[in-house]
């Protein structure tokens, strides 16, 4: 694209490579892609995060501006669906990001939740190895009825995290609380387009069953702290 160009380009699927760099504390990347989505791979981060690892990072030192810190509770509730996310001061400095799940009572996911701490500036130390691999999932419900809309057809339940009654479907959770970790790996990616990782963000992020829509009204609400 050049500048003046009226189409901006648009690109799909891009929280797990955006949260992979967030969870590493990476803030300089070229991405190049030649479609307009980038892979999904597993489902998860965890491809991004080896590949990333086997690359090399470079120690750019200190971004030269401040950090931002979350000094009042920021709260988007809906109230008719009851998810949510709220962003308020922390104690501890960095980035507390938790994640609840909760799925209708009779639902093959039991409630659960997931947590995971970013310091300012820098990696994680749980992300690599408790958050990244955690790959997207579904209800064996929900995969009927896309599959019955024609959707995931190249797709068998092994090469996807599908959730029945007695469990995953043909395959097994790679960690405990997978989908909920799952979601907190997306809330990373999201929360990363309010541009502020770099240079550090203190504060706790709460999210209650939210997707990505609710996830990037917080980093649009976020950005107005920079
Ligand atoms: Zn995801």
């Amino acid at each position: 694209m050049r500048p003046g160009d009226k189409a901006a380009p648009s690109v799909q699927t891009v929280e797990h490579v955006l949260s992979a760099l967030a969870g590493l504390g990476i803030t300089d990347a070229l991405l190049e892609l030649d479609g307009p989505e980038v892979p999904i791979l597993d489902g998860s981060a965890g491809p991004f995060v080896e590949a990333i690892l086997a690359a090399g990072v470079v120690d750019l030192g200190p971004v030269g501006m401040p950090a931002v810190s979350i000094l009042e509770p920021i709260s988007l509730i809906d109230p008719a669906s009851g998810t949510g996310i709220i962003a308020g001061p922390s104690a501890r400095p960095g980035l507390e990001l938790v994640y609840e799940l909760e799925y209708p009572p009779g639902s093959p996911i039991p409630p659960q939740s997931a947590s995971m701490h970013l310091p300012a500036g820098g990696p994680s130390a749980e992300y690599a190895a408790w958050v990244a691999p955690a790959r997207t999932f579904s209800t064996l419900q929900e995969a009927q009825m896309a599959r019955q809309m024609g959707l995931f057809a190249h797709l068998s339940p092994k090469d996807m995290l599908v959730i029945g009654p007695e469990g995953p479907v043909e395959n097994a959770y790679r960690l405990e609380n997978e989908p909920a970790r799952h979601k907190l790996l997306d809330l990373l990616g999201d929360l990363s387009l309010c541009g502020l990782l770099a240079r550090g963000l203190n504060g706790k992020v709460t999210a209650r069953r939210t997707g990505h829509a609710q996830n990037h009204e917080m980093a649009r609400r976020l950005v107005a702290l920079g």
